[in-house]
């Protein structure tokens, strides 16, 4: 038996991005996504984002997201 990757699993950073999500939420990824960009581009689509704090990427879920009010925008579609 040999092990293998499965996936990449995108939890929700919080709102601060200092504290842990009060949902400890993480996104629901789908059997196809295998890199942290297919995950979250799976996030996108249930309301996800990502945004830059403290020289990393922060992932938001749909609730964090709304409770920041300071300007995280969901990422554009993919083309
Ligand atoms: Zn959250």
């Amino acid at each position: 038996m040999s092990a293998y990757v499965i996936g990449y699993e995108v939890y929700c950073d919080g709102p601060t991005g200092q504290d842990d999500c009060p949902e400890s939420a993480a996104v629901r990824a789908s059997v196809a996504s295998r890199t942290a960009r297919q995950v979250r581009a799976d996030g996108r689509e249930q309301g996800w984002t990502a945004r830059h704090g403290g020289g990393r990427l922060l992932d938001l879920c749909p609730s964090c997201t709304a409770e920041r009010q300071d300007g995280a925008q969901p990422s554009p579609p993919p083309a």
